[in-house]
């Protein structure tokens, strides 16, 4: 038995409050993932933040993240992804609700 109460990706994003650097602390190299075939970041990340595009690129907005890192532990193309933390005072805060 799940000790999971059944609620929607939505709602869950909705507990979360993000205070948005104007840096972006994930870069992402579009000619990399040109050649990617796996397009592991698409399913490994858990706020969705990386959309796979018609002509085999990647879309990917940094302003709600995690900053849970697994983007870059499950991209196998050296260079492909650029991670730091954001500034200080942004990024993502947790919070009960
Ligand atoms: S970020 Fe890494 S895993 Fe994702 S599409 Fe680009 S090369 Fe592939
Ligand atoms: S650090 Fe986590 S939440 Fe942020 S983009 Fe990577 S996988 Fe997604």
């Amino acid at each position: 038995m799940s000790d999971y109460l059944p609620i929607s990706f939505e709602d869950r994003m909705g507990l979360v409050e993000f205070r948005v650097g104007e840096r972006a602390h994930i870069g992402v190299d579009g000619d990399s993932c040109g050649g990617c075939s796996t397009k592991a970041c698409v399913v490994a990340c858990p706020a969705n933040l990386f959309v796979p595009t018609s002509d085999g690129g990647i879309l990917f907005n940094y302003e709600q993240c995690f900053e849970c890192g697994t983007c870059y532990m499950v991209c196998n193309t050296e260079g492909a992804i650029t991670w730091t933390y954001p500034d200080g005072g942004h990024g993502v805060v947790f919070r009960r609700s």
